[in-house]
């Protein structure tokens, strides 16, 4: 039985692209509770990428009207195509106690940040640039243009890691989601009862 309440939680990972966001995320999904987030894109699916599984895949007017419908929590602009977390389908899953994961790009984090500070903010970094680079080069997904460019924004977007609340850096994969397992561990073990719940509940079937 636990005693301390439990409040669903929204998990955010961020970080740079290759950092390993994604296959972290894979990992969490598969071996906890936490639900995804799936965001609303513009780009074009990737091949074995399923529409309403990895994304929606939408047309520019679709998003823009989302935006205007107030349909976001964040919404951004990566690479010359627009991302966004609908709000809805969260807010209803933390209503309900169920924690939720989002993989999104800092600009984007650092807006549920603003409107939402409960929430959790994990920086996923890989151990150095070198290895960033061999990441990416591995994924075989973008152009050595597109590689240089989303090198070079690594370095602006550390700038903004003490946004953050925690830090793991993506070595050896295995530690890494073991990491975030501790942290979702840990964030569902801070008091969030009163003492008066607290003793109501630890006397349950004392009275006499
Ligand atoms: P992101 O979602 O942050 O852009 P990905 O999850 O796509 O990053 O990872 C980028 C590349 O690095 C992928 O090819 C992935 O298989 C690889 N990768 C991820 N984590 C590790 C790790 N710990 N060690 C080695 N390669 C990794
Ligand atoms: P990709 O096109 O490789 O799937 O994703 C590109 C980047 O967009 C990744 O860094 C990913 O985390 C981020 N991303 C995915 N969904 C969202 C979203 O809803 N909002 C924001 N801001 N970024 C997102």
């Amino acid at each position: 039985m636990n005693l301390n309440k439990h409040p669903g939680k929204l998990f955010i990972i961020s970080g740079p692209s290759g950092a390993g966001k994604g296959t972290i995320a894979k990992r969490i999904l598969e071996e906890t509770e936490l639900e995804f987030s799936v965001s609303m894109t513009t780009r074009s699916p990737r091949e074995g990428e399923i529409d309403g599984v990895h994304y929606y895949f939408v047309d520019e007017e679709a998003f823009l009207k989302n935006i205007e419908e107030d349909g976001f929590l964040e919404h951004a602009e990566v690479y010359g195509k627009r991302y966004g977390t609908p709000k809805g389908p969260i807010l209803e899953r933390l209503e309900k106690g169920t924690d939720v994961l989002l993989d999104i790009e800092m600009q984007g984090a650092l807006q549920v940040k603003e409107k939402y500070p409960e929430g959790v903010f994990i920086f996923i970094l890989p151990p150095s640039m070198a290895e960033l680079r061999k990441r990416l080069t591995g994924r075989g997904t973008e152009s050595p243009e597109a590689i240089e460019m989303r090198l070079s924004k690594t370095l602006s977007e550390i700038e903004y890691v003490d946004k953050y609340d925690y830090l793991v850096v993506n070595g050896v994969l295995e530690e890494a989601v073991n990491r975030v397992k501790a942290i979702i561990i840990a964030e569902h073990s801070k008091v969030t009862v009163t003492p008066e719940e607290l003793i109501r509940e630890y006397t349950k079937g004392e009275e006499k």
